[in-house]
């Protein structure tokens, strides 16, 4: 007899891709755990499922139950592909600014959308707070609370980390990633560190967001400039956030992005989402800032396909400040070793 995993079951494990291009410009092996192939399409399945699996073993979600939680896309696709598999219904509150691509694939998926005006997260109609009194107003319903909640860390720190660990045989020297809750760059930091406490581990933001400041001088003030990353840009320290251990911290320009993800597409056969631009980004600064003979390991998180209403459309680019422009990754590499 062989047995053959479920859906669940083919959540993680995923390759590692060595971005070829790259490393032979920086003299480094920077390599991408390629979580745009989970089943979902997301690195989000992980914190989806390892939320999901602990409140069921804390008795929190009951057969029949309904999973709500405020989500930027990613998550709630994870949670409603999961609750799918399980026997949950789903409710998902998203800020009506994300991508309608997002909000379209939920509700063919079967969940339940509730789309709400952006509210910053101090306001009670700040999506997280409203998916909260959701699940208390319906019945037998579990609030996923993904940003505050660590069993997402603790899924990465028990498959994502072991599994780069594996792949790289122990060799890898550094780990960089965005944060969106946190939940990725807390759990792959504590398990790296736990094998080998030299590995550094590193947070890469995108402009707009204050997890640079914090990381790098210890409060939330720096947030300036913007970006068009979804699903990534952190303003709070969330649990999760608490939780990862990080050594340096870099801010990677959306122009760069946009050529990464170009590059990506181009010269690798990668078609990703802004997120993967940014930790690309993150990886390439963590190259230049210390030097030839480092492997390095980031996420690529999800591919193009939920964003290109927006990523290839020239008129919406340039409204949002990135008007089209031909810069090759040799020349934003000595832009980045310029803005060092
Ligand atoms: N990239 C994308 C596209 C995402 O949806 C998310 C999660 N919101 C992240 C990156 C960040 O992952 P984490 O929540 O583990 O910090």
């Amino acid at each position: 007899m062989f047995s053959t995993p479920d859906f669940c079951g083919s959540i993680g494990n995923t390759p590692l891709i060595r971005l070829n291009r790259l490393s032979e410009l920086t003299g480094c092996e920077i390599l991408g755990k390629a979580e745009f192939l989970n089943p979902g399409g997301s690195v989000k399945d992980r914190a989806a499922l390892g939320i999901v699996e602990d409140a069921e073993r804390k008795g929190l979600l009951r057969p029949g139950g309904t999973i709500v939680e405020g989500t930027a896309g990613n998550t709630g696709i994870g949670l409603a592909l999961v609750g799918n598999s399980k026997g949950y219904k789903s409710i998902i509150v998203i800020p009506d600014s994300q991508a309608p691509e997002k909000m379209e694939l939920l509700r063919n998926m079967g969940a339940e959308v509730r789309p709400v005006p952006p509210a910053p997260y101090s306001e009670p109609g700040n999506y997280n707070h409203i998916a909260k009194r959701v699940a208390e107003e319906t019945g037998n319903a579990f609030w996923a609370n993904q940003f505050d909640n660590t069993a997402n860390a603790d899924f990465h720190f028990k498959t994502t980390g072991p599994e780069i660990w594996r792949q790289t045989r122990g060799e890898v020297s550094a780990f960089v990633t965005a944060i969106g809750t946190g939940g990725t760059l807390a759990g792959v930091s504590g398990f790296l560190k736990s094998q080998k406490s030299e590995t550094r581990t590193v947070c890469v933001d995108p402009f707009g967001a204050a997890m640079w400041s914090w990381f790098a001088h210890g409060h939330l003030d720096f947030d300036d400039g913007d970006s068009i990353a979804e699903g990534i840009g952190q303003g709070r320290v969330t649990d999760n956030v608490a939780k990862a251990e990080v050594d340096a911290a870099f801010r990677v320009h959306d122009r760069h992005m946009m050529c990464i993800l170009k590059h990506l597409t181009q010269c690798e056969g990668l078609f990703l989402g802004p997120s993967s631009g940014i930790n690309v980004g993150g990886a390439v600064k963590v190259a230049l800032d210390g030097g030839p003979g480092q492997v390095i390991v980031t996420i690529l998180c999800d591919t193009a396909q939920k964003y290109m209403s927006r990523l290839f459309d020239p008129d919406w680019l340039t409204e949002n400040d990135l008007p089209p422009e031909n810069l090759t990754v040799e020349v934003m590499i000595e832009e980045m070793r310029a803005e060092a």
